[in-house]
């Protein structure tokens, strides 16, 4: 599988990330639809000012936006520059799983996984949840992809420690650690294994206190101010994904001198 068809790299690659393009507009619908219990596969896309249905040549990822300037074509409204980041900051991450894994087991599991690291985080900046429509199907997929990826104990240890320390946290702040939290840290640790989800805990700790710090100087937010987690641990869980195994044989290097 090292070359799809034994086409030139370049346009492998190319492929690839068109591919990313169309993941990356289905993940659109996601984040617009989930939070709404909405379906994401009926009916087709509408614009969310005027409820024009897009025509499929005005709903081609990146460039209907571009070649529409940014506006719906029967109401002329804005449309969000968020659609196309979120279709382009999903592509280049699938560009940067074949990168790392080549078309293989692993490109498959994480070309799922990233997009809906995209999705969480979006829809938790957004409404302050990550609903179960995403965590409970992505414990089962954690298990089953963690089988293959970490071993079944590892992805059941992983499991455990993850949700058990969240669940733990939840109880002691009462209600500061939020129930999709614990669903999410969970899942990663099925997929991840037990030190890949500790080191998701420390990276999203660290982020989250560091991003907290800067906007309570910034805009002199008190303490009371609710900072989702879910970003901060979907951004860990990404850098586990791409960088996991050298930041622990790092830290272990350094456990042993
Ligand atoms: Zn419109």
């Amino acid at each position: 599988m090292e070359t799809l068809l034994n086409l030139p790299y370049p346009v492998t690659v190319t492929f690839v990330f068109l591919f990313g393009l169309t993941v990356g507009s289905f993940s659109n619908v996601c984040i617009y639809r989930l939070p709404k219990k909405e379906s994401v596969s009926f009916p087709g896309s509408r614009c969310t000012a005027c409820n024009t249905p897009i025509r499929a040549m005005d709903n081609i990822p990146v460039f209907s936006y571009l070649i529409l300037g940014g506006k719906c074509r029967s109401c002329g409204e804005k449309i969000s520059i968020v659609y196309p980041l979120v279709e382009l900051v999903v592509a280049l991450l699938i560009v940067a799983v074949f990168f790392k894994f080549g078309f293989s087991w692993e490109f498959l599991i994480f070309a799922i996984v990233c997009p809906t690291l995209v999705i969480i985080t979006m829809i938790d900046y957004e409404h302050k949840i990550i609903p179960d429509r995403i965590t409970l199907p992505g414990i089962v997929l954690g298990f089953g992809a963690g089988w293959y990826l970490a071993g079944p104990i590892n992805s059941l240890l992983g499991f455990l420690l993850g949700g058990g320390l969240f669940y733990l946290l939840a109880v002691l702040s009462r209600g500061g650690m939020g129930g999709g939290d614990i669903k999410f840290i969970a899942a990663a640790g099925a997929l991840l294994g037990w030190q890949k989800v500790l080191l998701v805990i420390v990276l999203g700790a660290t982020l989250g206190s560091i991003v907290g710090l800067a906007l309570m100087v910034v805009q002199n937010k008190d303490r009371k101010t609710q900072i989702p987690f879910g970003p901060f641990l979907a951004v860990g869980t990404l850098i586990a994904i791409f960088f996991g195994e050298d930041l622990i044989s790092m830290y272990l290097s350094t456990m042993t001198v």
